[in-house]
This record gives C-alpha cells, structure tokens and sequence, in this order.
C-alpha cells in the first residue's frame, strides 16, 4: 500500500514528489509516456526563477526528479491505464500491474496539439512552439507564423506582436472560432496579417535543425507558395490528459480537470497539480507551485486520516 501515488512525471509531478518525499511519504511517481513533461521538448528556459543564464528544459526537469529521489521517492515508467477511484484503497492500473494507494496526485499535464507534420515535429524547441508566453522573448524583431482560429491564436498573435516585427496568422479556414472581441483585436493590430483559407504543407528547415519557413497552400485558389518565418506557433489547443479519470473526477466539456479549491479534486484523497487543470497559465513555475500544493495537501489529509 502506498502513501501517495503521483501520476506524472513534468514539473507538478516533480515538485510534488520533492515535497511528498521530505514528508517521509515515499511516493511512488509514474512517469508515463513522455518522462519530464512537455519541458523535454524545449531547449532553453528563460522565465524559471533561480538560473539567471536560462537553464535547458530537460536539465530542469532532470535536476526536479533528482532532488525528490534524494529524499526517497521512487519512479516507475510507464502509464496510468486504468483508474478506481470510487473506493478505499484506491486502484491504480500501472502498466499491467495494480497499486493500491492511500492519495492520488494526477500531474498529467495537458498535451499541445500539433498539426502532425513530420517536419514540425522534428523542429519544436527549435523555432516551433506552443508557448508564445515562453519563448515569443526569442524571436525579437523577427517574422513570426501562428497557426490556428481559436480565441488562443488571437491571443498568441497578439502578444507575439510585442516581440516580432510581423506576424502571420495562418487558418484553415474562413470563418474564425475565436470570439468577436479577441477577433476584432487581432483584426485591429496592424502587425498582424491574416491569411485564412490557407493549411501548413511542409515546415523547412529540417537539415538546419531551424525554422527558416513554411510551405502554404491556399485551398481556395490551389496556390502554394513559400513563406519565410524565425518562429511557428501552434495555437490550436491542447488536450488534458484525464481520459483514465473520465466519470470519476470532475472535468469540464474539455477535460480539465474541475478544482474543488486548492489542490482538491471532487474525490477527497485525489489532488491536482499543474496543466491537467490549468487553462490559463500552463507555465512550468505555475505547475511545479500546483505539485507543492498538491504534496501539503495530500500530507494533511492522510495526517488526519491519522496515517
Ligand atoms: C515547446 C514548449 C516550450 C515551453 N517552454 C516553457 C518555458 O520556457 N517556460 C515555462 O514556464 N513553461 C514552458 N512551457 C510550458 C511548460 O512546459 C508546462 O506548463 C509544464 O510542463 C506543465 O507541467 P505539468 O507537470 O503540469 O505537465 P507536463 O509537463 O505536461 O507533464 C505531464 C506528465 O504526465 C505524464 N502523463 C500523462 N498521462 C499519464 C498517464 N496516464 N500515466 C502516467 N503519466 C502520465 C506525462 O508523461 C508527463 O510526464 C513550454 C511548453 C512547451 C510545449
């Protein structure tokens, strides 16, 4: 029987473990399919208090995990497959395994969606992002291309017009999803030009190891063409990763998980930390202050549990 469980291995799941472990918890961290989170997808990291130079996103999650093994935690690969979370002890599915456990910190994150280009794949974190608040910094009076139709894509485009001297926002389609105020800012700032109608074919410069462009294509006129952008933001949503939990804690439409205040889900003993239930800040000092949160908590309630 574990003390506490965390599921998620980013930097909430890491923080969390930090805390649970100096808390003599011994917590057992599953670090599911991507180990360290969407930050070993990036390379520098400029806005993580304590490393004036930036620090490299998989170091920093490295250094997190390696600071909770110090004080005991363990980690184990694989996923949570299957969750029972309706009784006492509550059953975890690691792999093929089950774990029983006394707490559950769910810290698994909110994947980016990405349009699947091989080509995008190969270049994120080397001029391709899903994070205008993270690296816009990077691409100071350079060209920039967003994607996407959505109130996020407005809002990305727009901040990234404080950094670039242009920025292209690329749609698929005619109509916008966003809503008529985030629109009309977009529409109203002049850096930002508007190519609707239109789908990334191909990004370039894979040899390069860098963003020198992306191949378009209209899909009204058939036209297909080159354009030169430094940066390529993808801003066409992200996706909570709660299916395991779905019936059991309380999401919204999209899947975020519902806080019941603090770190509490709507399952008392089930906490969360981190992207898996914010949709605003999604930054990785916001996740790894969740993951602290999440470790006092389960702490308290299995002290009054009297474990
Ligand atoms: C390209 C890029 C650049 C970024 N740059 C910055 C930056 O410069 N500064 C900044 O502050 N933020 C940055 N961010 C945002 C930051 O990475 C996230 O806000 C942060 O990683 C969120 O941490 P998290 O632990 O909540 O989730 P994640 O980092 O997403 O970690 C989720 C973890 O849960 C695991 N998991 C998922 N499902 C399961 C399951 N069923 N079982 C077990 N484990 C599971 C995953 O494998 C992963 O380990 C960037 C994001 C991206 C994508």
């Amino acid at each position: 029987m574990r003390n506490v469980v965390i599921i998620g291995s980013g930097c909430a799941g890491n923080t969390a473990a930090v805390y649970a472990a100096r808390a003599n918890l011994k917590p057992l961290v599953v670090s599911g399919h991507e180990a360290g989170g969407q930050l070993s997808l990036t390379t520098l990291v400029e806005n993580f208090p304590g490393f004036p130079e930036g620090i490299n996103g998989p170091d920093l999650v490295e250094n997190i995990k390696k600071q909770a093994e110090s004080f005991g935690a363990e980690y184990v690969h694989g996923a949570v497959l299957d969750a029972e979370l309706s009784a006492r002890p509550f059953r975890l599915k690691i792999e093929g395994e089950w774990t029983e456990t006394r707490t559950v910190i769910v810290a698994s994150g909110a994947s980016a969606r990405w349009l699947g280009l091989p080509s995008e794949q190969r270049l994120i974190g080397h001029g391709v992002s899903s994070c205008a608040t993270c690296d816009g910094f990077f691409y100071r009076g350079k060209r920039i291309m967003v994607i996407g139709g959505g109130d996020s894509a407005m809002e990305e485009a727009n901040f990234l017009t404080r950094f670039g001297q242009e920025v292209l926002l690329i749609h698929r389609r005619d109509e916008f999803r966003a809503s008529k105020i985030m629109l009309d800012r977009a529409r109203g700032n002049s850096k930002i030009q508007f190519l609707p109608s239109t789908v990334v074919e191909e990004l370039h410069d894979v040899s390069k190891n860098l963003v020198t462009g992306a191949r378009l294509r209209n899909l009204k006129t058939g036209r297909v063409w080159d354009e030169p952008v430094d940066g390529f933001f993808v801003a066409i949503g992200h996706i909570p990763n709660t299916a395991v939990f779905k019936g059991q804690i309380q999401t919204d439409a999209d899947g975020y998980i519902i806080s019941q205040g603090g770190a509490r889900t709507n399952i008392p003993g089930v906490f969360h930390a981190g992207d898996v239930q914010d949709r605003v800040y999604r930054q990785a000092i916001t996740a790894a202050g969740a993951g602290c949160m999440a470790a006092i908590e389960a702490e308290r309630y299995l002290e009054a549990e009297g474990h």
